[in-house]
């Protein structure tokens, strides 16, 4: 309808520096996303990845420049109109204190046990069905994940909140090559008509990307297209 959100993300001149740090983290930024363009952020730990997501997701608004996102700055955004547009999954994936249920349905209140059962099952999490499943008690004293089974949750949840603007920061960190491979595809088909922001280390997947930025020490320093670079 005529107020869905689109998924452009305009970032002009944006800088961010962590309070008590010697320098900044981001140092102008400036980046258009296209509603449904898909943009791979790459370069070596440190540069500033994770905390361009963090501004994105508005964890912390810029300490210069300014976001918008649909054209209108994004501290303008109420919160569950911003959760509503965003998906994310972040580098360290939280489980917090509750069952395998409440950890997933946060993403989409309304989903069945039908509907989680067959995310679970998409990212190839199926071992955790097995009784007490989707009661299974996990975060303190309860059931611990693995790194990779944590970061498939994460993605789980990513896949049953659709949102038009979805962040992923390295989703397949850890995860084997064949167990990364049928991640990427689930989240390319989920992506289809979305905006999509790729965090990675890795140089899987990128083919898909319409865009490809190079960050280094807080700046993009090369952009292109996969060809290109
Ligand atoms: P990686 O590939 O290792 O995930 P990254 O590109 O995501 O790295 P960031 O996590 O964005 O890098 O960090 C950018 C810079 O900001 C680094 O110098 C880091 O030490 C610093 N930094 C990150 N988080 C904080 C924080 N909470 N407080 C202070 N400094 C931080
Ligand atoms: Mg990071």
């Amino acid at each position: 309808h005529a107020d869905a959100v689109q998924g452009e993300l305009k970032l002009d001149n944006v800088s961010y520096q962590y309070p008590e740090t010697a320098n900044p983290a981001l140092n102008h930024i400036s980046l258009h996303v296209h509603a449904g363009q898909k943009v791979a952020l790459l370069g070596r730990t440190g540069c500033g990845k994770s905390t361009l997501l963090s501004l994105l997701t508005r964890a912390w608004d810029p300490s210069n420049g300014e976001i918008h996102l649909d054209g209108k700055p994004l501290r303008q955004w109420s919160e569950p109109a911003l959760r509503q547009a965003i998906s994310v999954v972040t580098q360290r994936v939280d489980m917090f204190n509750g069952t395998l249920r409440d950890n997933l349905i946060l993403a989409c209140p309304q989903a069945s046990d039908e509907a989680l059962t067959q995310v679970l099952t998409q990212v190839g999490l199926q071992t955790l069905l097995a009784e007490p499943g989707l009661n299974a008690w996990m975060g303190d004293g309860g059931r611990q994940l693995s790194g990779g089974e944590r970061r498939r949750i994460g993605i789980a949840r990513a896949l049953l909140h659709d949102a038009p603007i979805v962040l992923l920061d390295e989703p397949t960190e850890g995860l084997d090559v064949q167990t990364e491979a049928q991640i990427l595809s689930l989240l390319q088909q989920h992506c289809a008509n979305k905006t999509v922001v790729f965090i990675t280390h890795r140089l899987v997947g990128l083919e898909q990307m319409d865009t490809i930025c190079l960050m280094d020490a807080g700046e993009i320093v090369e952009q292109g297209d996969h060809a290109a670079l």
